[in-house]
């Protein structure tokens, strides 16, 4: 088991919201450890739509996802979090004598913190994976969920299956840097937002996409480790064989609370039940914050995440300086922590 790490503050969840929250605890002199099931930081911008354009961050008119998430991860370093990354939050316990809590994560680390941040999102999310036999042995290698850098599908020939948004913003996207793209969907008829829906039929009309409905996904071939085909199956199981060097198959997340529904919080139709005024749960110096709070008319957006990681930081400081006086300070009067 890895050594015990004492803290201010255990954030669960590196998305945009846990990231803020660990600049504004530490504006309040609170220091943060970070824990996230990802490997990497951000989120659902990171593993969902990093290249895409957010419009709605005040401020910035546009910025990527990944732009944002990692102005955001610079603007925490400078109150200097802790980041146990790759690793799943499975229990929280309180300790009896001190009333702090104990978290223990998938890899056997241990964090001892006075207060506990949920800034979940969604849960653990994964992808709906297509049960096609041997699937796993290709995955990360020719398969994926997400797509982190287009260039990496430059020159290769890409199937992508799927109807949604996902699946059809991607396919138009990647037309322009791969050998060929095929879309494979059960039916004729696109999910996708209509612009969207009459780009891909522009672009399967020039030849820069194929079509490939209505049909489904029904075996891939390969020897275990690189792709050769994915082999696809219409209704009536009429088979095709596409060539193909990756497959993007984009069915949507699987989302779920995970270990978190186990911890005796409120919970009401898998999001965590909290005070507006505090973001406060139903356990005493618990706090959930961005996605995965619910509340009456809550907006679930990005900056209204950043807006309770403010008010959660706010609420928490009389728990951790028990007796003292929170003097309330503009950034712009007190500086960054330490400088
Ligand atoms: C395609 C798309 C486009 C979007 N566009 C916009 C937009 O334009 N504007 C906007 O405001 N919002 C947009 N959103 C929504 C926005 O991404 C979310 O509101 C935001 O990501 C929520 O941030 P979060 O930090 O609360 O949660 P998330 O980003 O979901 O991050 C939560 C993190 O918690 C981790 N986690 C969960 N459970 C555990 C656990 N037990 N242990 C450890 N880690 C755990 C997850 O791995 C995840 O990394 C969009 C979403 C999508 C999918």
């Amino acid at each position: 088991m890895a050594d015990n790490n004492e803290c201010d503050v255990a954030i669960i969840g590196a998305g945009p919201v846990g990231l803020f929250a660990v600049f504004q605890f530490g504006m309040l002199g609170m220091k943060a450890h970070v824990v996230d099931t990802l490997a990497m930081v951000g989120g659902q911008c990171t593993a969902l739509y990093p290249e895409k354009p957010i419009y709605d961050i005040p401020g910035y008119p546009r910025i990527t996802a990944a732009d944002l998430v990692e102005k955001l991860a610079e603007q925490a370093a400078a109150v200097g979090p802790v980041y146990h990354l790759g690793q799943q939050v499975v229990a929280l316990s309180r300790i009896e004598a001190s009333g702090r809590w104990r978290l223990e994560t998938s890899a056997g680390t241990v964090i001892n913190a006075r207060i506990v941040v949920i800034a979940a999102g969604a849960g653990a999310f994964g992808p709906n994976r297509p049960p096609l036999p041997g699937i796993e042995d290709y995955e990360g290698r020719c398969v994926h969920y997400m797509v982190l850098r287009r260039q990496d599908f430059a020159g290769r020939r890409v199937v992508v299956a799927g109807g949604g948004d996902s699946a059809v913003d991607w396919a138009i996207s990647l037309a322009e840097v791969a050998d060929k793209v095929s879309i494979v969907h059960r039916r004729a008829k696109f999910r996708a937002a209509p612009e969207s829906v009459n780009r891909l039929h522009a672009l399967a009309d020039e030849g820069r996409i194929d079509l490939i409905v209505p049909y489904q996904l029904a075996a891939l071939e390969g020897d275990g480790e690189t792709l050769e085909a994915v082999v696809v199956a219409d209704l009536d199981g009429k088979t095709r064989r596409l060539e193909a060097d990756a497959l993007l198959p984009f069915y949507g997340l699987a989302m779920s609370l995970g270990p978190i529904a186990e911890w005796g919080l409120d919970i009401e139709q898998h999001h965590i039940t909290v005070d507006r005024q505090t973001c406060l749960t139903s356990l005493d110096g618990v706090f959930a914050i961005g996605d995965i709070a619910a509340y009456p008319g809550k907006l679930k957006l990005i900056l209204t995440g950043f807006a309770e990681a403010a008010t959660a930081a706010h609420a928490a400081w009389p728990m951790i300086f028990e007796g003292k006086q929170l003097h309330f300070e503009y950034s712009t009067t007190k500086g960054l922590p330490g400088r």
